[in-house]
């Protein structure tokens, strides 16, 4: 057994439905702009961009249904309603045909950000990782292994604030497709069983302030319910 100066810290992890067990996460991949009308509202041509990444520590991980603690040094904290996939079987330059057999299985994801500090990142040219890597930033609902409920490539995503729909859109309407990101990220680093992926959100982007619940909905997932606090 190994030896530490320190005990270490537990495994982030999400839970799977209908078991006890939970499935460790190692790392957290992000897909930028993959839904057109979210691209535009942020002031970019869709048809132009081959699909970017970003990434979350692990240990940002907000899950259970958790209270998120409204972030320090941000006065604009947006949500941002995702489709998240797990990866089960690792691989690199995985081909978009042979990518529906790494995944492990599937969740609403709620990738929230410092969208000030986005802005100033972005036009300062520099990275985006405080804007988008906070502490709980990875809001992650329950996984759905694909054994029970099979691959997901359509179905409405929708979020609301206090019970108002916010964004609604369709997994339909992604850019680059699962399969695709997949492949396109696994032709820039070795994907490993407990990656996840953050798949990009549909438009209507916005602000959610102190004592709001924001939900997150996708067909055939469980909801993912987070309280601003
Ligand atoms: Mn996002």
């Amino acid at each position: 057994m190994m030896d530490y100066v320190f005990a270490p810290n537990s495994l982030p992890s999400v839970p799977v439905a209908g078991q006890a067990a939970r499935f460790p996460v190692r790392r957290i991949f992000c897909v930028g702009r993959n839904y057109a009308e979210h691209a535009r509202e942020m002031g970019h041509d869709p048809d132009r961009e081959p699909p970017f990444f970003f990434t979350k520590p692990a240990d940002a991980l907000l899950t259970d249904s958790g209270d998120l603690r409204y972030p320090p040094q941000t006065a604009d904290l947006h949500f941002e309603a995702e489709l998240v996939v797990a990866i089960g079987h690792g691989g690199r330059d995985i081909a978009p045909a042979d990518a529906q057999g790494h995944v492990w299985g599937y969740a609403t994801g709620n990738d929230f950000t410092r969208r000030d500090l986005q802005a100033q990142a972005k036009k300062a040219g520099r990275p985006w990782d405080m804007a988008k890597g906070f502490d709980q930033s990875a809001g992650c609902g329950i996984l759905h292994p694909v054994s029970s409920i099979g691959a997901r490539d359509s179905g409405a995503i929708r979020l609301t604030v206090d019970g108002i729909i916010r964004q609604d859109g369709d997994l339909a309407q992604m850019i680059w497709s699962v399969p695709e990101v997949v492949g396109h990220l696994s032709s820039l680093v070795a994907l490993t069983p407990g990656d996840l992926i953050y798949t990009g959100t549909p438009a209507g982007v916005g602000a959610v302030k102190r004592g709001q619940v924001v939900r997150v909905e996708i067909d055939g997932l469980s909801p993912l319910e987070t309280r601003i606090v």
